[in-house]
């Protein structure tokens, strides 16, 4: 069983759109040269598109992982989170720190039965170790909610950083830690600062859009002292097709149950599920 915990899609009005924002972003900060030599989308950023890369990449179950990047967006974003829910594609609601309504949208989330949501620092402009941000976590720390969040740098966004791995640190003053997933491995880019200051702790993180950047013995060390029952996999795509994200991570000489963990066992488990398959 293999379930994709970090993946993105659009309505499909405005996929074509969104993605083009994204893709200039990422134009911008990266260069031409460097958009030009990746496949950065395989196929429409929508649900229609997600259910074929599903189909062929052998992804059982997706979560989908919305973003708002204005407070106002926050009650259309999760109500389109709400009408994609189906047994092979799970998503996630979506909050901005900065939305004066923080504590009845998370309450009504949970009600509605959603399992978390994703913030985007650096999107968000806001610390993951500032008070907003924290007053978010310990809400959803009581309703049971998990909170995933981009960590690290970001490909298509200037520094500074909101969600390095010493202000994730910061968090774990303040909060427990165990339904937090830190994407990216911990940190995009970053992963020297993930091992001095995250690894170990009760943090999860996912493997999403790593492959391409980490080296293999980095991502494994980094797995095996931080625990593979703490580690997700999550390709983010459209960036990235789960199949290479597969590919990579069979490549590092992980045993069967740490692969069973990551593949799986692990999503399975956060999510309050037993493997029905
Ligand atoms: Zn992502």
């Amino acid at each position: 069983m293999l379930i994709d915990f970090h993946t993105h899609i659009f309505p499909d009005k405005i996929a074509a759109r969104s993605v083009e924002i994204l893709l200039a972003g990422m134009r911008r900060e990266q260069g031409d040269a460097y958009c030009d030599s990746q496949t950065l989308i395989y196929r429409p950023a929508t649900l229609g598109g997600l259910l074929d890369s599903m189909a062929q990449t052998g992804v059982d179950r997706s979560i989908c992982l919305p973003i708002a990047t204005k407070p106002e967006q926050t009650e259309s974003i999760n109500r389109y989170a709400e009408s994609v829910q189906s047994e092979k594609v799970l998503s996630f609601g979506t909050l901005h720190p900065a939305d004066p309504d923080w504590d009845r949208v998370l309450g009504s989330l949970a009600e509605r039965g959603f399992r978390g949501i994703k913030l985007h620092p650096q999107f968000q402009l806001s610390d993951i170790d500032s008070p907003e941000c924290i007053r978010i976590i310990k809400k959803c720390a009581a309703l049971g909610l998990l909170v995933m969040f981009h960590a690290g740098a970001d490909i298509g966004l200037p520094p500074p950083l909101y969600a390095t791995p010493e202000k994730i640190s910061h968090v774990l003053a303040e909060t427990e830690g165990s339904n937090l997933i830190a994407a990216h491995l911990g940190g995009w880019d970053m992963w020297d600062d993930v091992e001095r200051y995250l690894v170990g702790t009760p943090i999860l993180f996912d493997t999403a859009f790593i492959w391409k950047f980490i080296s293999p013995a980095q991502c494994r060390r980094i797995i095996r002292t931080h625990g593979a029952e703490k580690i997700l996999f999550g390709s983010d795509s459209p960036w990235e097709d789960p199949a290479d994200t597969l590919r990579f991570l069979q490549s590092l000489g992980l045993t069967e149950q740490e692969t069973d963990l990551i593949t799986h066992e692990n999503a399975l488990r956060i999510l309050g599920e037993t493997e029905t398959a």
